[in-house]
């Protein structure tokens, strides 16, 4: 064996084992289990993925999701409709809905904001979500609002939107993309006080199970003086009342 790659995989999977393994996405479990790196749904697994390796896992999930269709008594073969589907679905779970998985997190340079006349007050950013339940892979629509006390840093207003947003491109609970949301906010801006409110619907809730319409669910959570102090968490949801009475729903 004198390809560099293939004894580094060898000795992972044992001798020639890689050879045998057919399947990126299997190699990549097993490194991922091996290293102790957690991928369940709402993860982040970018370090582990390149470009590179994204087509071919789109290859290996379009198989599968043939697998799936045949197993549901679906004519891919003759049904016009159903030509491509295993492709389109392989394509957008990695592309779209599911994108937040396998991307790096959004670049988000950050200013000083350290001079005299640095801003103190609160800001509101309010972020359309288009997220998945990872229960049922159902759609989640909703937004979310998101606040802070200007910290040392500030960065671009568009900023709050796509690092939301690709904490939502995954499949997420609701709970859980709150606090996803508030930590990565967080992290960008060195904020300590801050606050991030959901409200969504649920297409598991619509479309199957108790098929409720507008089947609302909100989610808060709060830090430093977000949820301390009275006055700091009435400013964040009259804003967010305000905004609610602004914004064309
Ligand atoms: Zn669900």
């Amino acid at each position: 064996m004198t390809d560099k790659k293939e004894t580094a995989l060898d000795a992972m999977y044992g001798d020639g084992g890689y050879q045998e393994e057919k399947y990126l996405g299997n190699f990549l479990r097993f490194k991922m289990k091996r290293e102790g790196k957690r991928f369940w749904a709402g993860d982040n697994i970018s370090e582990y993925v390149s470009e590179q390796d994204k087509e071919r896992l789109i290859d290996e999930a379009t198989e599968a999701f043939e697998l799936v269709l045949d197993r549901l008594l679906i004519d891919r073969e003759n049904d016009p409709n159903s030509h491509g589907t295993a492709r389109r679905l392989a394509k957008m779970y990695f592309n779209e809905i599911m994108a937040g998985r396998y991307d790096p997190a959004p670049d988000a340079t950050a200013f000083p904001n350290d001079s005299q006349d640095r801003y103190e007050g609160m800001l509101v950013v309010r972020s359309e979500l288009r997220s998945m339940c990872s229960h049922h892979h159902q759609p989640v629509v909703g937004v979310a609002y998101i606040g802070l006390l200007a910290a040392e840093k500030l960065i671009g207003l568009s900023k709050y939107t796509r690092i939301a947003q690709w904490c939502a491109r995954r499949g997420t609970l609701q709970e859980e993309l709150c606090n996803d949301i508030a930590r990565e906010i967080e992290k960008a801006t060195g904020a300590k006080d801050l606050g991030v409110y959901i409200q969504a619907v649920h297409g598991c809730c619509e479309n199957r199970g108790i098929m409720a319409h507008s089947s609302l669910t909100q989610t808060t959570v709060l830090k430093g003086s977000f949820k301390d102090d009275a006055g700091t968490k009435k400013e964040f949801f009259d804003n967010i009342k305000m905004q609610q009475e602004f914004a064309p729903r």
